[in-house]
């Protein structure tokens, strides 16, 4: 065991792609005394900092299979990392409970089953004369919406994430390059990543979580993946605060799809769309407000003050993510068309396992 951790200390990793895959791979394979180097042009633009950060685990419907899996262990690794990461930040925390609401009959019934089936006291059954729906109806003036409350799930605040990883990352001496690799392959022994400007960098492993561009390092190598780009996008609205106050609402839902988060008691944060395509559009205030048959005047009259978009990489042919040891030391840990923040955990967990059995 002694000389297993000695080769750990010794084994340095590149991390290539530095979003919340990245990071949180970083964070778990340092916490097991590996060196790792993360490099990363541009981090600022990625997909990761354009994260609502709902964490949607336990409300998922389908109770088997690799999906649902990697869904249970990031609710369990989740507390446990958030009590760690609080050395560096004591106000990160998962806001909760979720609320999943719909005006669909069908899709309800759907969400009826599924909660009578799974009989878990903490999800439950909103009718739509629920408490937790009251405000929701009236500030949205509607009657017919109903859904569910799972008090398991909740929302991490990704900006906030992101930066408390930064602080381990820096406490911990992490390499940080900000450099693109624009090739990496097998010399002897070590693995060679080259960056566009024409530095070296030797590992004794590598992991992709470079989204979209993974493919174009591994295509050389005669792997065959496929990922499409899907866009991301959310918007943050002022609205006039007579008519309203958003700060009756519950601290995150979900109507008909769109992510709905209460910031002020005139500002609200509306997200996210998710169209095959590498450009955001025109009308994003339309495609994000039209969730109900009819939209409150409220919503119609709000401004816009913000809006954003992320690209994210959704695997073609396969289901997302995308984790496989591809050959000798070199990992692929990307695909995270959806819920990346709430799978990093896990997916990050299932990377470590890999790279422990590689120096068994
Ligand atoms: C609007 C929006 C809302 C979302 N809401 C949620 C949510 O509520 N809950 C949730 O769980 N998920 C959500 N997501 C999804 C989540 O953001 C993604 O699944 C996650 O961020 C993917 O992380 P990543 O690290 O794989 O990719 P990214 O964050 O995109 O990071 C990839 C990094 O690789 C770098 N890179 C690329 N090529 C190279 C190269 N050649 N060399 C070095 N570096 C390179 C890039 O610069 C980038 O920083 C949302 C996404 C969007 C856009």
């Amino acid at each position: 065991m002694k000389g297993l951790k000695e080769n750990f200390q010794k084994a340095h990793i590149v991390i290539i792609g530095s979003g919340v895959i990245g990071k949180f791979n970083a964070l778990e394979l340092s916490e097991l005394g590996f060196q790792i180097t993360i490099i990363d042009p541009t981090q600022i633009q990625n997909s990761s900092n354009a994260a609502l950060g709902l964490l949607m685990g336990n409300m998922y419907q389908k109770r088997k299979g690799r999906s649902w899996n990697l869904r249970k262990q990031s609710i369990e690794l989740w507390p446990q990392w958030i009590e760690f990461l609080r050395k560096f930040n004591c106000e990160l925390n998962i806001q909760k409970p979720l609320i999943k609401l719909t005006t669909n009959e069908e899709k309800f019934k759907k969400l009826k089953n599924f909660i009578d089936e799974i009989n878990d006291l903490n999800l439950r059954i909103l009718e739509k004369d629920s408490i937790h729906i009251k405000n929701i109806n009236k500030a949205f003036q509607t009657k017919n919406i109903k859904g569910i409350i799972s008090f398991k799930d909740g929302r991490i605040n990704a900006i906030s994430l992101l930066k408390t990883l930064d602080k381990y990352l820096k406490h911990k001496k992490i390499n940080l390059l900000e450099e693109e690799i624009i090739k990496i392959r097998k010399s002897n022994s070590q693995w060679i990543s080259t960056t566009r400007s024409n530095k070296n960098i030797k590992s004794d492993i590598i992991i992709l979580c470079n989204s979209l561009k993974a493919v174009n390092l591994i295509n050389s190598l005669s792997h065959n993946i496929k990922l499409k780009p899907v866009l991301g996008q959310a918007i943050e609205v002022d609205v006039n605060e007579e008519e309203v106050d958003l700060l009756s609402l519950p601290k995150q839902f979900n109507i008909n799809g769109k992510n709905i988060i209460p910031k002020t008691k005139n500002k609200l944060i509306i997200g996210s769309t998710d169209e095959y395509s590498t450009k955001p559009e025109e009308n994003t205030f339309e495609k994000l407000t039209n969730f109900l048959d009819k939209q409150p005047s409220w919503l119609m009259k709000g401004k816009i003050s913000k809006k954003w978009y992320g690209i994210r990489s959704r695997p073609d042919g396969e289901p997302s993510p995308i984790m496989r040891n591809l050959k000798n030391g070199l990992i692929i840990c990307t695909g995270f068309y959806k819920n990346g923040i709430l799978l990093a955990p896990a997916c990050s967990k299932w990377v470590a396992n890999e790279i422990k059995n590689y120096f068994y």
